[in-house]
């Protein structure tokens, strides 16, 4: 029987790069199927992981609809066998849905990779209904680290340098505002002492938790 699997990790944990591993697994069994991504940092209709690797990917935008692009191409008597979807804590709940529908109705196995929790420490709504409908969730073993050593659960948003745990929750650089993530254990997020912070503690000894 099919699965909707749940790959999830923080930035940096080689998620895009086992969402490739597993799409070049199934290719090299001469299996057929579809790869999707949105808004990777390589751009539109890419996969790219940060040790090199990369692939064209279909890119998912809000109008897609999943399970009616798979009957097309089903339609079209093109073999779908597997689906691997990454960024999927970009999708909608909807999204989502239609992938556990494409599990259920046409038995197709289906591979989801994402982080699981923004720089609010809140779920994406994508990754929210994964957890609720997938079949199996697996965390990345190869976890990034946070400046500390600890293993990086959650992700930093620093603009300017500075971070800040409010605003949209999807942003990108602007001409006038440099947008960057940074990994870190809990511990140091709920403290607000990303990397660069604890450096200058370290250099000037200005307090690291506001004393
Ligand atoms: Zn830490």
């Amino acid at each position: 029987m099919a699965q909707l699997i749940f790959f999830c990790g923080t930035m940096d944990s080689g998620k895009s790069t086992l969402a490739l591993q597993t799409a070049h697994n199934h290719q090299s069994r001469g299996r057929k199927g579809l790869i999707f991504s949105s808004k990777d940092r390589a751009g539109s209709g890419k996969i790219s992981s940060r040790i090199g690797l990369r692939t064209d990917a279909i890119e998912v935008d809000e109008s897609l609809n999943f399970h009616e692009y798979v009957l097309e191409q089903l339609a079209q008597s093109q073999k779908v066998e597997f689906i691997i979807a990454d960024e999927a804590q970009f999708y909608t709940s909807a999204q989502i849905e239609q992938l556990a529908t494409i599990v259920d109705s046409l038995d197709i196995d289906v591979f989801t990779f994402g982080i699981l929790t923004d720089f609010r420490t809140e779920l994406f709504p994508g990754s929210a209904r994964l957890v609720e409908l997938a079949d199996e969730i697996n965390p990345l073993q190869v976890g990034a680290l946070c400046w500390c050593g600890s293993r990086a659960t959650h992700q930093a948003r620093i603009i300017n340098g500075v971070m800040v745990t409010e605003g949209e929750q999807i942003l990108l650089s602007t001409a006038d505002d440099v947008v960057a993530y940074e990994v870190l254990c809990r511990r140091h997020h709920m403290r607000q002492v990303t990397s660069r912070k604890s450096r200058d503690y370290y250099a000037t000894n200005v307090p690291l938790f506001g004393e």
